[in-house]
């Protein structure tokens, strides 16, 4: 039985997870670096221990420290969050060759997940459509212009390991080729210690489509429905919806079916996500995250069920509170990630909040850590609030997404409220009419 969480993340995810240990009855332990020593979830947490210098390496990554700290303190499970150590196999093993329960899946999932050849691998096996591209890692030029002849250009040149919207060279032809190849491979290596790369076919208008699913220890697996993440930037999202506008209820529910048939017969445990991209009226298989994500809060808003609730009841071994039958979609929601980054440059932006007021009305969320007069440290990620709205429909969504987002002040750092305001007004995302690329040309980030 779970008792007490160490929570080993810090900004609004780590708020979010001690909202649900809170709602649960279940204690609480916040870890933060000197530079969150005021940080909400510190605040709010039933104990807390520094665990180290503001660089993640030294503290959020810091894995001696982190299980130091859970031992301490006496805690039973350590929750990773997103992004730090979430996906880290290493960490999940240690964390349980220390008598803890990893909040998570098996470190083997992670493992094999998180090498994202491997993954492809696996889905293909379950039965699932991937992205078509090279069998496996291609380890010379030569052997990947033979594969060429079979994916065609454009061509993605993707790093095994890589994350984060990282690691990803485009060749439009063969004259290219070379050169990104080598980019790609030298640039894998640096970022991820891991220079594996394989070849995806580079789709020219995709949709971002996930799916989210949740699996317990007793062979149960369920989905939650989709989200559609196509709005984003550098290969990273800003905004995300759910349901998809392009998804039937009778498509849904049977791919969705068909992905928690996959992921029980694999005996996935946990929460996951399936990541495809939408193209000509077909899923194809990207990647697989095997943690919470940031925009899980729009699948909470359209299914009325507490995921990071369930994730915590499923690691302490518990059935599913609820079958496939029980979850039905409601409605349409939106999350709107609020970064401190300027909204044109998406430059990020350091400093003290002066003046913080949050939105409020009927279907308005907002998950954050901050406060007026808190710091925003340059050493994290940017995203410091999720607006997330929720409406009988898209139309109404849109509308109190747009009140939302003229209340909502923050100032003393750049955020991308602006960016939002525009989008909303936007006669293509009023319509849902946009790709993965839509933002990046509307910025003309290439
Ligand atoms: P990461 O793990 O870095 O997030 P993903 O494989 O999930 O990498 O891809 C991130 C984003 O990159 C996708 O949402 C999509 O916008 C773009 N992308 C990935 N693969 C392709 C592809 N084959 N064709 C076009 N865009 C792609």
């Amino acid at each position: 039985m779970i008792n007490k969480i160490l929570i080993a993340n810090r900004g609004e995810i780590a708020v979010r997870i001690l909202r649900a240990c809170k709602d649960l009855g279940i204690q609480t332990v916040a870890v933060h670096s000197t530079a969150d020593a005021e940080a909400m979830s510190v605040r709010l947490a039933d104990e807390s221990v520094c665990i180290g210098p503001p660089q993640p390496r030294e503290s959020y990554l810091n894995i001696p420290s982190i299980i130091s700290a859970a031992c301490i303190t006496g805690a039973d499970a350590i929750h990773p969050g997103f992004g730090f150590l979430s996906e880290n196999a290493t960490f999940a093993h240690m964390v349980e060759e220390h008598g803890l329960v990893f909040i998570g899946p098996k470190a083997d999932h992670i493992a094999m997940m998180g090498d994202k050849i491997m993954a492809k691998k696996t889905i293909a096996r379950l039965g699932l459509p991937t992205v078509p591209g090279s069998e496996g890692a291609v380890t010379s030029i030569d052997k990947a212009l033979h594969q060429m002849d079979e994916i065609e250009y454009p061509v993605l040149i993707k790093a095994a390991g890589g994350g984060g919207g990282r690691g990803m060279k485009v060749a439009r032809s063969k004259a290219d080729f070379a050169e990104a190849y080598e980019t790609a491979k030298r640039e894998a290596g640096i970022s991820f210690g891991n220079d594996r790369v394989y070849l995806e076919k580079y789709l020219e208008r995709p949709r971002h489509i996930e799916f989210q699913i949740i699996a317990d220890k007793h062979g149960n697996a369920v989905h939650l429905g989709e989200r559609d993440c196509s709005l984003q930037r550098r290969n990273q999202k800003v905004w995300e919806e759910a349901p998809s506008t392009v998804l039937t209820p009778e498509f849904r529910d049977e791919f969705g079916q068909k992905i928690a048939k996959s992921m029980a017969e694999l005996g996935y445990v946990g929460v996951g996500t399936l990541e495809f991209l939408y193209e000509n009226n077909q899923l194809f298989f990207i990647e697989m995250n095997t943690r919470i994500q940031v925009e899980h809060p729009i699948t909470e808003m359209i299914t009325g069920i507490d995921i990071i609730r369930e994730q915590i009841l499923v690691a302490d071994g518990q059935k599913l509170s609820i079958t496939q039958d029980d979850i039905s979609f409601k409605g349409h929601a939106i999350e709107c990630r609020i970064n401190s980054e300027n909204p044109k440059t998406f430059i990020p932006s350091a400093g003290t909040v002066s003046n913080y007021h949050c939105p409020g009305g009927p279907g308005i969320r907002v998950d954050s850590a901050i406060y007026d007069g808190c710091k925003i440290p340059p050493y994290y990620d940017s995203l410091i609030a999720k607006l997330i709205v929720h409406a009988n429909d898209r139309e109404q969504c849109l509308a109190r997404l747009r009140r939302a987002l003229r209340e909502c002040v923050i100032e003393g750092v750049d955020t991308l409220i602006p960016l939002h305001i525009e989008l909303a007004d936007d006669a293509n995302v009023i319509n849902a009419d946009f790709d993965i690329h839509f933002l990046e040309k509307l910025y003309n980030l290439y």
